[in-house]
């Protein structure tokens, strides 16, 4: 197992949605966050790449078979970098918005409706268990890969955005997160990207501030 591989493990998958889990990979971009900067997970084209496995955006056997050409690379892989984290934060700049309730604009959709025809060219209709099913070509290249695999993240983005799970798509509460999440819970309460991290946070920063106080 690669460092970069125990490292990608230690992130949290909490958004019931690949694509929300991809958002995530960042935090500290909405308008009111109260971190100094936003924090980047992805720092490298190879890292991304494990948390595609990671996520259960590629599949084992994708994995293996792309794996030589990416992680025994020493090449940087700049631009698919810039490629695949520009489109994550056009990404952020949709599902925020509406995890806001505030309306988008068709501008604001561009950057996807780019990536789904680009990612189009990547789509193949082939045959799983006797049916036909939606499958995805063989990449050459590492920079087809990244198209590809952008075009797979926008095929989910709008595929969630016309759906019905739509309507539970929240943003954490914690001012220190702008992690996204559908609220799958009973009553569709859910506050926290996750209770046992932003939840207690702020349970002790209201207990300090009480304890201050007196
Ligand atoms: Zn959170």
């Amino acid at each position: 197992m690669s460092h970069a591989f125990s490292a990608v493990k230690m992130i949290r998958l909490i958004g019931g949605a690949v694509v929300l889990d991809f958002i995530n990979t960042c935090n500290g971009r909405r308008p009111n966050s109260s971190l100094d900067a936003p924090q980047d997970r992805l720092n490298s084209f190879q890292f991304f790449f494990e948390w595609a496995l990671h996520a259960s955006l590629i599949t084992h056997a994708e994995y293996e078979a792309y794996k030589s050409s990416i992680l025994d690379s020493v090449f940087p892989f700049q631009p698919c970098l810039k490629s695949v984290v520009d489109f994550r934060e056009s990404l952020f700049r949709i599902f925020y918005a509406l995890s806001q309730e505030q309306p988008v604009t068709p501008e604001v959709l561009q950057p996807l409706n780019d990536a789904l025809e680009r990612g189009n060219a990547w789509r193949v209709l082939t045959v799983k268990n006797g049916l036909p099913a939606w499958g995805w070509k063989h990449c050459s290249t590492v920079d087809e890969l990244a198209t590809m695999l952008v075009g797979r993240l926008a095929v989910q983005a709008e595929s969630l955005l016309t759906g019905p799970d739509l309507q539970h798509l929240k943003c954490c509460s914690s001012l220190e997160c702008d992690w996204l999440f559908l609220d799958s819970s009973k009553n569709k309460q859910r506050r926290w990207c996750q209770m046992s991290v932003c939840g207690s946070r702020e349970k002790l920063n209201r207990l300090k501030h009480a304890g201050g106080a007196l």
